[in-house]
């Protein structure tokens, strides 16, 4: 057993020397954090190597090379990489996910190359991938990719972690190629996101882009549950908690005090982007000194700007607004031996970085967007038992832990000069305690629990998904089923109807049976031994006219009627005037809820909403259930939520009763039910031990067995009887 990462980018670097490749590990967070995996499992690395080379001989080299490291490239083309990486990931995912509406290229040739890439990684990693493998993908650049290994090897079990946020449904809906990529990404069995925002924004655009059915955190498919959570991912706090006691580390950070002397400093450290907000801060920053002429001379900002993308032309764009924003305000505001930005555009290395973060007083950290942010992270673990105070943007994945920063809507300049201003004359003990408690948050969860606790999810949910295939009725299973069908002198055979001999319609009035239902129910009941009965939530009269002169047995409403011999029987015999309380209610939820309706059968009340959006249903089925509870239990009626509908009903039967009903009556030495609602697992439960029970659709503990598709219950019974 391995796990294999696969993500865009080999934590490597390599260079070429005169007469090969020199190749050095680089420790980046997500590297760290998996390196820190359980150790007995080996770990396997695919990824783009970073390097660009069309000669045989030295795409063979380095392929050795990183061998011995666990690592396998995927080579990728001049092409590939504008328009895969720069153009599909970067110019279209990149800004969708960032909510940058206008900046998002919508080109064909994006697509096809990420499409191609995507494919390329699978090829790549396949044969790496063994059958008790875990594979953990990386990333937006490779979000089709759960979906392509699935399709290869369906037993694997797969996790994705998307470090970016994700939008809003309604930005993520203009997306052209919306449904393959959530279709890939479902490949996967557990998805990950930073925070439980991007991931109800997932979860929404699951059920709207491709009308799945999501509980809570799972979706269900045919075959397997995809789970979705959050796992902020953290720093390896040790490594920056520790690091400005490094003597390379105080050395720069003394030197760097000394030129200060006793001005302040405020630091903001980013790679170039438009998510971080950069002219803004320099626009809020601008206001302070506008408005605040006592600290000049007294507080400079530090600014670094990583280079980033700088070849795309958006990126020089903005590249070339920054300086002139830098320009102006120092023109503006310089004195001599003052500064108030000091601005650096380059990358810092890591000894450099920790001393900035070791002495600036301020971190300004204000992106317009951000998956997470781990600068701000970094800055609180290298600030040891100094004090500071963290400026920090509310659209930052980690402002959802980090609530003792002071925390800015990045597009408010009026908060960041507040902010500043606070953080200036912030007592010392409140910074220490605001610090502490913050760094005791990120201590803890570090990267090292990121990693782990998605690689435990992951293997939980395998275990899950494994339950959830076995129960699965496959060729063994029909085998077995059957020759116990076949040993069989006395049968009992309980079919639910909706959802199960037919599709889930429309409009409930459509589900009429189809010739070849009505054909087998013939055969079925044809045979002596067997006494076939359709137990169904359905009213009776709709089951008389759709099933006449078939020699069936049935039970309507729930248990409240049955048919026994060609007779029909009630066991509630008035009809039930329903309150007018009751009927009030669901008027007033028909009357708020468009495409929903009410059923009124003898013995029970039905709210239909299986055609009404999925949020607003569930929002008016907790409203209706809620005023339901008191008039139900004055009345000692019972709320049955059901399969896109809600159930007013005696509670004296359900499809449970019928079961026990029967088999008082007869005796039978098999009994099958299948169903495929919540109200079908009363009759599962009802079943004696040697009972089969099957569930249709998802996975229910109550069932000994499931068929994943509607469509395949005719062709199962036709096989059991033949
Ligand atoms: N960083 C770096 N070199 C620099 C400045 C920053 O490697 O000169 C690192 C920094 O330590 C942090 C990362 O770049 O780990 C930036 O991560 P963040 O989540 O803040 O932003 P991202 O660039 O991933 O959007």
């Amino acid at each position: 057993m391995k796990i294999i990462i696969i993500a865009n980018r080999l934590p490597v670097k390599i260079e070429r020397t005169g007469d090969g490749f020199t190749i050095e590990r680089s420790e980046g967070g997500l590297a760290t954090g998996l390196g820190s995996l359980e150790t007995e499992v080996e770990k396997y690395w695919v990824g783009w190597p970073g390097i660009h080379t069309d000669d045989e001989e030295e795409k063979q080299e380095i392929t050795e090379k990183l061998h011995q490291l666990h690592f396998h490239p995927v080579f990728l083309s001049d092409e590939q990489i504008s328009n895969y990486y720069e153009g599909y990931s970067n110019s279209t995912l990149w800004p969708l996910c960032h909510y940058f509406f206008s900046y998002i290229a919508y080109k064909s040739e994006y697509w096809a190359a990420y499409r191609e890439v995507n494919a390329l990684f699978c090829h790549e990693a396949l044969p790496f991938i063994e059958n008790e493998d875990f594979v953990w993908v990386q990333d937006y650049q490779l979000m089709l990719l759960p979906k392509m290994i699935r399709d290869r090897k369906p037993a694997t079990s797969i996790g994705y972690f998307h470090h970016i946020p994700f939008p809003s449904y309604e930005l993520f809906r203009v997306l052209p190629e919306r449904e393959e990529v959530l279709e890939g990404l479902l490949g996967a069995d557990l998805i990950g996101f930073h925070t439980h925002d991007y991931m109800r924004h997932f979860i929404s655009a699951i059920y709207r882009v491709l009308n799945l059915n999501c509980n809570l955190d799972e979706i269900t498919l045919e075959e397997r549950i995809v789970h979705v959570d959050a796992f902020p991912m953290g720093i390896n706090y040790e490594q920056y908690h520790q690091a400005p006691a490094l003597p390379e580390v105080r050395e720069k950070s003394a030197m760097l005090r000394e030129k200060l002397g006793n001005k302040k400093v405020i630091l903001s450290v980013d790679r170039l982007d438009y998510s971080k907000g950069i002219l803004h801060r320099l626009t809020g920053f601008a206001q302070f000194l506008e408005n605040n002429p006592e600290y000049h001379e007294k507080v400079s900002l530090a600014m670094i700007v990583v280079p980033s993308r700088d070849n795309v032309e958006m990126y020089a764009e903005l590249k070339a607004k920054i300086d002139q924003a830098i320009g102006e305000i120092n023109g503006k505001y310089a004195k001599l031996g003052w500064s108030p930005i000091f601005y650096f555009y380059r990358s810092f290395s890591f000894e450099e970085l920790i001393a900035m973060y070791d002495i600036a007083d301020i971190a300004l950290v204000t992106p317009l967007r951000d998956g997470m942010n781990l600068v701000a992270k970094e800055y609180l673990a290298a600030k040891g038992e100094q004090s500071g105070v963290l400026i920090l943007s509310e659209m930052a994945g980690a402002a959802i832990e980090l609530q003792d920063a002071l925390i800015i809507n990045p597009n408010n300049k009026d908060e960041i000069e507040k902010a500043i201003l606070q953080a200036l004359t912030m007592p010392d003990d409140e910074k220490r305690e605001r610090i502490s408690r913050m760094q005791k948050s990120i201590a803890y969860r570090n990267v090292k629990r990121w990693a782990n606790d998605f690689v435990k999810e992951l293997r939980n949910i395998k275990e899950q998904n494994k339950e959830i295939l076995l129960r699965v009725v496959d060729e063994q299973q029909l085998i077995q089923i059957k020759s116990a069908y076949d040993e069989a002198d006395s049968r009992l055979i309980l079919l639910d109807y909706d959802g199960t001999l037919s599709p889930f319609t429309k409009m409930p009035e459509d589900a009429v049976p189809s010739e070849q239902l009505l054909d087998l129910l013939r055969r079925m009941s044809a045979d002596k031994r067997n006494k076939v009965v359709i137990n169904s939530g359905r009213n009776h009269q709709i089951l008389d006219k759709w099933f006449a002169g078939l020699p069936l047995d049935f039970a309507a409403e729930h248990g409240v009627f049955y048919k026994d011999d060609g007779e029909w029987h009630r066991n509630i015999m008035e009809k039930i005037n329903w309150d007018e309380e009751i009927l009030e209610i669901i008027q007033h939820t028909i009357e708020k809820t468009p495409r929903s309706h009410l059923e009124q059968k003898d013995a029970a009340l039905v709210w239909h909403y299986r055609n009404v959006d999925v949020w607003l249903a569930e929002l008016r089925t907790q409203q209706l259930v809620n005023a339901l509870i008191g008039p139900c239990s004055r009345l000692n009626l019972q709320i049955v939520p059901g399969n896109k509908i809600v159930e007013i009903k005696s509670p004296d039967y359900n499809k449970g009763s019928e079961v026990i009903r029967r088999l008082e009556k007869g005796t039978y030495d098999f009994v099958l039910a299948i169903g495929d609602d919540t109200t079908d697992e009363d009759m599962f439960r009802a079943l004696p031990p040697y009972g089969i029970s099957i569930k249709v659709g998802s996975f229910s503990p109550a069932a000994k067995y499931r068929i994943p598709l509607q469509s395949s219950v005719i062709p199962f019974l036709n096989k059991l009887i033949q």
